[in-house]
């Protein structure tokens, strides 16, 4: 076992603080793996201040992780020191079960072993995540990072990235589809980054007058300001997919006018409150409103290998972890372009 240094949420209503955190001995399937950069992404916020309920703390956030392999068990097959590797927001699974099966790892029927705030599967031991110089992952988790993308910039593609590319590829996403991305954060900067790379008509829908320039850059070809209600007027039916990726309640009958009849609004912003909804804002035009959690370890690979061969990474700005609690207020406000990573070198003697 070696202990570690970190950050940890100690309760819901405290800054992250220094704490340490004990990583097992490598087990023969087990890969140990220096951990270079992590990501910061609005579930760290939600969950370390238990917004979601069932928080377990002391907490050490962070499951878009990139690093180094520092050790291999000794039936570790796939994965070599020195290799440049990503953990994203699954640890472990049962790997029997149905859902394990199809590779939908996230929906384990036993329930999977999620990187911080649960339990490796023993349901005792807690996970500790990549807000810490170290951690422990079975071989079967680990993702390959390819070559030629920035260590540092690739970390958001282990959640951020999964999390808009599967309901990309779950509704087909195409040259010439209308997709509308709803909210330009670290989620829905990459939507409209892989959905304008898939050849589909991105428009950005944003509270946000100020990001236009940037949507535009990132690959967006329209942009709409949601603040003018007026829009929901002039795009009415025009959307074949909407991917809603705001983290607070906001009135989705509202977006739902802006589909085309058979289109599908795409909920994968986690907002903690419910919102109501009218049937009619379905029913009127045969709509789907559907929701996504991030993605199977296989199609991760499949994601950050798509990433590497059209060179996708995330707008990041890099932080010392001593600039988390700055970071998540800076997040609330909207204020993140587009993705706060954490350089774990500043946790060396934190
Ligand atoms: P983020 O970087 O904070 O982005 C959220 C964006 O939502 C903001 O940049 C802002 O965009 C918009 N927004 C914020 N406050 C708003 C308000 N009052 N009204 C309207 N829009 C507002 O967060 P993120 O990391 O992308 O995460 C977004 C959500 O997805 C969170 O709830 C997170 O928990 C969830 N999530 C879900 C999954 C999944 O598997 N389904 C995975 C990861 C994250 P504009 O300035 O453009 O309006
Ligand atoms: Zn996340
Ligand atoms: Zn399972």
């Amino acid at each position: 076992m070696s202990t570690v240094p970190a950050y940890a949420a100690p309760s819901a209503r405290a800054p992250l603080a220094p704490f340490t955190v004990d990583r097992r001995d490598p087990g023969p399937l087990d890969v140990a793996i220096d951990i270079v950069f992590c990501g910061v992404c609005h579930s760290d916020v939600h969950q370390a201040r238990d917004e979601w309920g069932g928080s377990i703390f002391p907490m050490v956030p962070g499951h878009e992780i990139v690093g180094r392999v520092s050790r291999v068990g000794a039936r570790v097959a796939e994965v070599k020191v020195g290799d440049l590797v990503g953990v994203g927001c699954l640890v472990d699974s049962c790997r029997e079960c149905g859902q394990c099966r199809r590779d939908r790892e996230q929906f384990c029927q036993r329930g999977p072993a999620l990187t911080y705030n649960g339990t490796e599967l023993d349901r005792k031991t807690p996970t500790y995540g990549g807000y810490s110089t170290q951690v422990v992952v079975t071989e079967k988790f680990v993702l390959r990072v390819p070559a030629g993308l920035d260590p540092a910039a690739a970390a958001p593609l282990l959640c951020a990235g999964i999390t808009t590319y599967s309901p990309l590829r779950q509704w087909g996403c195409k040259a010439g589809d209308h997709v509308g991305v709803v909210g330009l954060g670290g989620l829905g900067h990459m939507a409209v980054k892989l959905a304008s790379s898939m050849g589909a008509e991105v428009t950005m829908l944003s509270t946000s007058p100020a990001k236009e320039a940037d949507a535009r850059r990132l690959g967006a070809h329209g942009f709409a300001s949601t603040r003018d209600d007026g829009i929901f007027k002039r795009l009415a039916g025009r959307f074949d997919l909407l991917v809603d990726t705001v983290s607070v309640p906001h009135d989705y009958n509202k977006y739902l006018g802006l589909l085309r009849p058979e289109g599908a609004m795409v909920l994968v912003g986690a907002p903690p409150e419910p919102s109501p909804f009218s049937s009619f804002a379905l029913i009127m035009g045969n709509k789907r409103l559907a929701g996504s959690l991030i993605g199977g370890i296989a199609e991760t690979q499949e994601m950050l290998d798509y990433c590497g061969a059209h060179r996708i990474t995330a707008d990041i700005e890099v932080i010392p972890i001593q600039k988390i609690n700055e970071a998540y207020e800076r997040m609330l406000k909207s204020d993140v372009r587009y993705r706060f990573v954490i350089d774990t070198a500043s946790l060396k003697g934190a």
